[in-house]
């Protein structure tokens, strides 16, 4: 094996025109590793590229992002890594000089830099990354927990972002995959009160069974009325701005927002600016964090950290377009891929 691998990925040609394509890939570099892929979540990211909400250079080749894979082939210069070690990866590019990856704080590089190679993105058979992207997993965690690695490092990060202390009261707004793993995450971390607000009834019950506290359906209850504020801590998953403007009437005073989606270009909000002297809200944004990944590996090894409860269904990448353009996508907190 040389790395003259054949693959199929997902490109993204369009709105909606997601096509899944097959190339040879180049010989495996000095600093690269060669990844077969076990299995790749679909994010609301990916969604959000789908959809031509969050602008890319068209064609995208790195559509899938939260995958596990197996080392094939790994370069001299990663002798860290064996064939047949299983690892996740962290897709996101820094560029190392910015003042911000300078600082330690690489998730937030102003250059965000193609200093990394990838090949394609994680919805493939095959994929070759740079080495300095890849994180080892246990041998023995399952595929179906260790693609949520990426997510979970996101929520961990955004957490740190709050001033949260136990027995503090937590509206998570929003039950897709970051609010069900911040969920799951607060329930490993302390005894907090946890009231999640989701309209899909499917994501309603995995909260519940996941240990939420209250859970709320926005579509038929007042959740601003019913909360106003009473919570400590409020964390928008929805990526609607409607939610940031309930977020605000809800918080305690002192409470803290912490805006942890990822919002499509062009959003405002009608978040009430008074709220936030009168109450003295602390307002606080997270986005992805690859230094967390660790942490979220060593989680997700606990037996009791089901992640995999999200998965609502597993589809083979031949059926990633249709499944891309149908409403599973919006019913179930996950939906993973298989090659
Ligand atoms: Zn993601
Ligand atoms: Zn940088």
């Amino acid at each position: 094996m040389t790395g003259h691998m054949r693959t199929r990925f997902a490109t993204v040609y369009g709105p909606g025109d997601v096509r899944i394509e097959e190339k040879e890939l180049t010989p495996t570099g000095p600093c690269q590793v060669l990844l077969k892929v076990e299995m790749c979540g679909v994010c609301g990211t990916d969604l959000l590229i789908n959809s031509g909400k969050l602008p890319v250079k068209i064609p995208y080749p790195n559509l899938g992002h939260e995958y596990c894979a197996q080392v094939c082939e790994s370069g001299s210069e990663v002798g860290w890594l064996s064939p047949g070690d299983r690892v996740v990866i962290n897709p996101n590019y820094w560029c190392g000089h910015c003042k911000m990856c300078q600082s330690g704080l690489i998730h937030l590089c102003t250059e965000k830099a193609g200093r990394w190679s990838k090949s394609n993105g994680g919805f493939a058979d095959y994929a070759l990354v740079a080495g300095d992207l890849v994180h080892k997993i246990p041998a023995d965690l399952p595929a179906e927990r260790a693609i949520f690695a990426e997510p979970l490092s996101c929520c961990l990060h955004g957490l740190s972002r709050t001033s949260m202390k136990p027995g503090d009261r937590i509206a998570i707004l929003g039950g897709g995959t970051i609010g069900l793993l911040t969920l799951l995450a607060l329930r490993h971390g302390g005894d907090n009160c946890i009231t999640v607000s989701e309209p899909v009834a499917g994501k309603r019950a995995i909260a519940a069974a996941l240990g939420a506290e209250r859970v709320l359906d926005p579509l038929t209850t007042d959740v601003a009325g019913e909360l106003r504020d009473r919570m400590d801590v409020v964390i928008d998953c929805t990526g609607c701005s409607e939610a940031l403007a309930v977020a605000a009437v809800i918080a305690a005073p002192r409470g803290t927002i912490l805006a942890i989606s990822l919002y499509e270009d062009g959003l405002s909000s009608d978040l009430q600016p008074g709220f936030i002297s009168r109450k003295e809200l602390v307002i606080v944004g997270a986005i992805f964090a690859p230094f967390r990944l660790p942490d979220a590996i060593r989680l997700l090894s606990r037996s009791s950290f089901t992640a995999e409860k999200l998965i609502g269904s597993t589809v083979e990448l031949a059926d990633l377009p249709g499944v891309m353009q149908s409403a599973l996508v919006r019913e179930a907190a996950k939906i993973a891929v298989t090659p």
